[in-house]
């Protein structure tokens, strides 16, 4: 069922907001063990949480998510719930206190179902690095998820719950959204609270949603979008009401670029295929499709893989086994345990990127490297800032490639590639939504990418929503 209709189901007592969530339970309890998408399943207290709002049920009649079930990423605290990042470093930590996106969710009546699974602490593009174990694509099951949401997507994507909640830094809300045939909305940085969040890189965190129809990715970014003061980087906008009049869409003389980039070698020509076919149909609706060029695209990957892991190595030195988690204190003195603890409680990815992200800020190199990046960063800003005087809208692939199989991708390299066409946006600080588009001739999921200026979620979901329209019919069987 849709968010609209387990919500309008519920009011209007048809169904019971406790057989909403035994459905999902059951679901989970039958089918999860295949997949993997959760960490951690509130059992008891989400049936809890179902029996209280079939007693309130007239005092709760106004809330937008009354009843819905949510599975979160397990990088966003839930009070009095573990939440490990997917590390063995965090593999008991209790939350004690509610991330600002958790708090919003549980005051619209949202029913937190369980944790989902990720790569950890966000860094990857497969859901492998786990320290609970790979996530499986329900789609197929020898294939990854896309990462670092995996969980979440996975979770949607099986049909164990109508939405979900992930975290998008370089991709990992649209990578995963795209190999799960789910839609996935990385929202404009500063839109959504970051507190609660495990920090990974703080300049391009962002938490956004997942769902199975723009309308309900829309509903869910109603609640969660806002001004925080617990956040200062949170923007102080007003949020529009997203979901109402979705449908008031007029494509006629609407602006799509399509950048020469992103559709350049190394993309597989099925999902290129797709996506300039759809462009066609958009021509024939009435929009204009025009050619245009983001020229420091080539960079991208470069930038992030120095800005992100400065900021991570950062971030990761509050694990030292004295304030949080997992401790070794079998060293000869403090120094010596904090070693112990962080070589036991990372794993290599983790390692990795702290050992690259601590070099890059090393005095000596902070100019060469850190600095440059960040300069080069804004050229890429730039660039998107110029292509908006000229388009409402980008349209690319999400991902150069359909989902590949579970430990096919060994060096970091070409994993680190598979964000090619989702960084460039993240640098920017842009919104970008995968829309599901169909799968190709093997029955694997291809993921079409929006982008919009900043702050246009508005604008993209009406997009997205007369696009789902328009393709109805033909490509409307992901899930
Ligand atoms: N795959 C990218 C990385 O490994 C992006 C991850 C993310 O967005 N959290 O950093």
């Amino acid at each position: 069922m849709s968010i609209k209709e387990i919500v309008e189901g519920i009011k209007n007592k048809k169904i019971k907001a406790k057989e909403v969530v035994e459905e999902c339970l059951k679901e989970i309890r039958e089918r999860d063990k295949g997949v993997n998408s959760f960490i951690t399943v509130f059992e008891e207290d989400a049936i809890k949480e179902g029996e209280l709002i079939d007693r309130n049920l007239e005092d709760l009649k106004d809330k937008k998510l009354l009843g819905v079930p949510i599975s979160i990423k397990d990088n966003i605290l839930v009070k009095g719930k573990r939440t490990t990042a997917g590390s063995k470093i965090l593999e008991n930590y209790i939350a004690t206190y509610d991330a600002t996106v958790v708090k919003r969710l549980k005051e619209e009546g949202a029913i937190i179902i369980g944790k989902t699974n990720m790569d950890e602490f966000a860094f990857g593009s497969s859901t492998e690095t786990s320290y609970f174990g790979p996530t499986r694509n329900p789609v197929d099951i020898e294939r990854v998820p896309g990462g670092s949401s995996g969980g979440s997507a996975a979770s949607v994507s099986a049909g164990f719950v109508p939405c979900s909640l992930g975290s998008d830094t370089g991709g990992s809300i649209r990578q995963p959204a795209s190999f799960c045939g789910v839609f996935g909305l990385k929202p404009t940085y500063g839109r959504v609270s970051r507190y609660g969040l495990i920090a990974f890189a703080s300049s391009l965190d962002q938490i956004g949603p997942f769902a199975k129809n723009t309308f309900d990715l829309a509903l869910i970014m109603e609640v969660i979008a806002g001004y925080d003061e617990y956040d200062s980087t949170s923007l102080n906008e007003e949020v529009p009401e997203y979901s109402k009049d979705i449908e008031n869409f007029d494509i006629k003389g609407v602006k799509i670029g399509l950048p020469d980039e992103y559709f350049e070698l190394g993309v597989d020509s099925e999902i290129k295929d797709r996506i300039l076919g759809i462009c066609k149909k958009l021509e024939e609706e009435g929009s204009i499709i025009e050619r245009i060029k983001l020229p420091h695209t080539k960079y991208a990957v470069s930038v992030y893989y120095i800005v992100a892991p400065s900021e991570a190595s950062s971030n990761l030195a509050r694990y030292d086994g004295v304030k949080y988690g997992y401790s070794n204190r079998n060293g000869k003195d403090l120094i010596e345990d904090y070693f112990l603890t962080r070589r036991d409680g990372f794993g290599e990815e983790a390692k990795r990127r702290i050992i690259i992200g601590t070099f890059a800020l090393s005095s000596g190199y902070y100019d060469a490297y850190y600095l440059k990046a960040q300069k080069v960063r804004t050229l890429i800003k730039r660039d998107f800032e110029e292509a908006f005087k000229k388009v409402d809208f980008i349209i690319t692939p999400t991902s150069p490639q359909v989902p590949f199989k579970i430990g096919e991708i060994l060096d970091p390299i070409s994993m680190y590639m598979q964000d090619v066409f989702t960084i460039p946006a993240s640098l920017a600080g842009i919104p970008g939504l995968n829309f599901p588009a169909g799968r190709n001739k093997d029955g694997l999921p291809i993921g079409l990418q929006i982008l919009g200026k900043k702050l246009s979620e508005r604008e993209i979901f009406c997009f997205s929503f007369f696009l789902e329209k328009i393709l109805e019919k033909e490509v409307m069987d992901h899930g």
